[in-house]
């Protein structure tokens, strides 16, 4: 078994996290961020982008660019707000109401699980370089709100990335987690989650270690996207009065405007005042046309006003849940990028009344919370109990549709519990058992779970036979009913994992899928970086040439200029005709000669430097049975590249380690080739392609 890993799988942004030396740390993606922003794209060559690289192209490639993608996850079509149907991507209903997202570039479609794979899968590749260990396992955080579906949904997007979901837990749970560590006196702790998507506010208990989730509430729809909404259609609405153009029908347009809502939005926590420019963001019969428009934090707050209203609510009966007023709140944490606008801060003020104490990085705390939770399950971190809640009540439907409550929203788990019900009929001998999740009065207006049967009931008058139906939630959540004939003792059970959207047989497709995709990535990520190492190679030996000119002399790097000109042209060729096989046994051949011209470098050295020395020297670079070989023979063109010949007894091509480690080969690059475009300078004259990879 590999490492588990905690993530805060993000509407806006990722975070990961493992425990190491006991303590939570958020481990870095190879770009340097301790965030990934959660977005998935496919480049013009059909290339898997994750994170900073796929929101980076956003505006160029809207159609082929996901984000926001956790507002589908466990969603039917059908309940989707018309709001959040607004993206630049295209999604559709299927025959099931599920959700499908489109690929134009590949010509395919995805359903949002896919996509959240991707991200997951791309977040547990940064560890694995990381920790250079498998990363197996998981903890996934999701909102305290989420239904069963959604949490079920992510549990299968964490299977499609080859992830064992060990568990899924709670945002404002993990946040505690995190903060409870430093704490050991007892206090009620209110989260209050304002997220890029979501909005969540947990009360809990902390203390001696234990967790106690009192209450929770939140909006699944409510988050920084729409105060980025809010300023998209200020602008929009502007531009279209002013110019007659509605700027939310181009898709590139409202990728741009939603871009700069968002960065005007994060300036506007900062300073008073944000100036908006979008040269060129549409062009009309009279030319080009530019948005200009400078929005200050009053103008930001009153657009918004409505947003920071709809915060009050899911706070009010979060408390009313607990049983507990705003003066029994000991602490409030904030968590999530968007609690960092200054009128939000407000409200969470006025409303507590208290300081919200922001010590811990609102970005990272969740993700560091699920690292403790992977740490608990994985025995290194101990003394902590974690206590969560069910975060919507579970009940039967009874007689007329209504629902039944049998297992009270925010009850602690694992929980057990039973209800007596009876037949609505006389002599009837069969009764269904419809297990739903919710709050609303009639069953239909829930999320139906599952259903069985339970028969052979003996005939009796209506309202006589006793039939206790139990309900078993395990730390997991997941659901055991057992319906139970009293007289007969007869029994009938359903195990509920949770209400999947995806079959058994679409799950295992999309994990396949994912790994071909995963190949697929390896291969190119192959590709590149070979490409990538056939220009530093040429530019190295161009520079060792230059070197030896200066130590030896011109006479000396001319026997070997000719030969690395020439394969220098056949990489660049090879590199432009994207000749693979040329490429490959260009670069053997460089690093031939290379070899050759390092080792009669080094004899030169030797020579200069005296017998003795020399002696010493040979020992260690050539052992001790190897033939001297010598240097000062002429060297005679290489039929193929104009000049080669080597040593009898030398095959270097066969004998990839004959550099002594304590002298590497100089014309690797210290440590290794890196594929990022950052870490590659090329200042070789000759016109390489810079471009062609990125
Ligand atoms: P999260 O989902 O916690 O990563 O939060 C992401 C959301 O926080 C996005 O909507 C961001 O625009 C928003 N955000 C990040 N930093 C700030 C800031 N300084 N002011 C306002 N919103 C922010």
């Amino acid at each position: 078994m590999g490492r588990v890993v905690g993530i805060d799988l993000g509407t806006t942004n990722s975070v990961i996290a493992v425990m190491e030396g006991g303590r939570p740390v958020v481990i870095p993606n190879s770009e340097g961020s301790r965030i990934t922003p959660s977005v998935v794209a496919f480049n013009k060559e059909g290339e898997l982008l994750v994170g900073q690289m796929a929101r980076r192209q956003a505006v160029l490639n809207p159609q082929n660019t996901y984000y926001g993608i956790k507002r589908f996850m466990g969603r039917k079509y059908s309940e989707l707000s018309e709001a959040s149907k607004r993206v630049p991507y295209t999604i559709r209903r299927d025959e099931l109401d599920n959700i499908k997202i489109r690929c134009p570039r590949l010509k395919k479609e995805f359903a949002p699980e896919e996509i959240s794979a991707m991200i997951l899968r791309r977040l547990a590749e940064e560890a694995e370089r990381y920790l250079g260990e498998e990363v197996t396992g998981a903890v996934i955080t999701v909102p305290a709100y989420f239904n069963d579906s959604q949490r079920q949904a992510t549990r299968d997007a964490g299977r499609i990335a080859g992830l064992e979901v060990l568990r899924i837990i709670n945002e404002p749970t993990a946040a505690a987690l995190a903060y409870g560590l430093d704490k050991r006196k007892n206090e009620r702790i209110l989260v209050f989650d304002l997220g890029g998507g979501t909005f969540d506010v947990s009360i809990l208990e902390v203390g001696d270690g234990v967790f106690e989730v009192k209450a929770t509430s939140g909006d699944t729809q409510l988050g920084g996207n729409d105060f980025d909404k809010k300023i998209v259609d200020w602008l929009a609405d502007r531009f279209l009065e002013e110019e007659g153009v509605d700027l939310r029908k181009d898709r590139q347009a409202l990728q741009r405007l939603t871009e700069a809502a968002e960065k005007a939005k994060i300036e506007l926590s900062g300073v008073s005042v944000s100036e908006i420019n979008l040269p060129f963001i549409t062009a009309t019969e009279d030319g080009p046309k530019h948005l200009e428009a400078t929005l200050t934090r009053a103008q930001f707050e009153e657009l918004c006003g409505d947003l920071v209203s709809r915060l009050r609510k899911p706070l009010q009966r979060a408390l009313k849940d607990a049983g507990m007023t705003p003066f029994d709140i000991d602490e409030v944490i904030l968590v999530g990028g968007s609690t960092r606008i200054p009128m939000v801060q407000d409200l969470v003020r006025s409303f507590i009344d208290l300081e919200p104490n922001q010590n811990i990085n609102p970005d990272e705390v969740v993700a560091m919370g699920a690292a403790i939770q992977a740490g608990i399950l994985a025995g290194e971190v101990e003394d902590i109990l974690l206590l969560d809640v069910t975060p919507l009540s579970i009940g039967v439907e009874t007689v007329g549709g209504l629902t039944k409550k049998v297992v009270p929203r925010n009850t602690t788990i694992p929980v057990r519990r039973s209800e007596i019900f009876s037949t609505s009929e006389n002599n009837q001998t069969t009764v269904e058992i419809h297990v739903v999740q919710g709050e609303r009065e009639m069953a239909a207006d829930n999320k139906s779970l599952g259903r069985f049967k339970l028969t052979g009931i003996p005939p009796a008058p209506r309202g006589v036979p006793q039939i206790q139906v139990s309900f078993d939630i395990d730390a997991n959540g997941i659901l055991q009913v057992i319906a139970r004939d009293k007289t007969t003792g007869r029994e009938q059970s359903i195990v509920i994992q949770g209400a999947s959207n995806l079959p058994p047989s679409e799950i295992e497709r999309m994990i396949k899928e994912a790994e071909e995709f995963a190949q697929l990535d390896r291969q190119r990520r192959e590709r590149v970086e070979k490409r990538n190492r056939a220009r530093a190679l040429a530019d190295q030996a161009q520079r060792r040439l230059r070197e030896v000119a200066l130590d030896f002399g011109s006479q000396f790097a001319n026997r070997y200029r000719q030969d690395i000109d020439n394969i220098c042209k056949e990489i660049l060729d090879a590199l432009e005709k994207e000749d693979d096989r040329r490429l490959d046994k260009s670069i053997a051949d460089l690093e031939d000669v290379l070899y050759e011209l390092n080792r009669e470098a080094r004899l030169q050295y030797k020579q200069e430097e005296g017998e003795g020395f020399f002696e010493s020297i040979k020992k260690t670079f050539m052992g001790d049975d190897e033939e001297e070989y010598d240097w000062r023979r002429q060297r005679q063109p290489n039929p193929r590249y104009g000049n080669r010949d080597y040593p009898a007894n030398y095959s270097p091509r066969d004998n990839g380690d004959s550099y002594p480690s304590a002298n590497p080969p100089r014309y690797k690059p210290e440590g290794g080739y890196r594929i990022g475009k950052k870490n590659l300078s090329i200042p070789y004259e000759n016109d390489w392609d810079d471009d062609d990879d990125w």
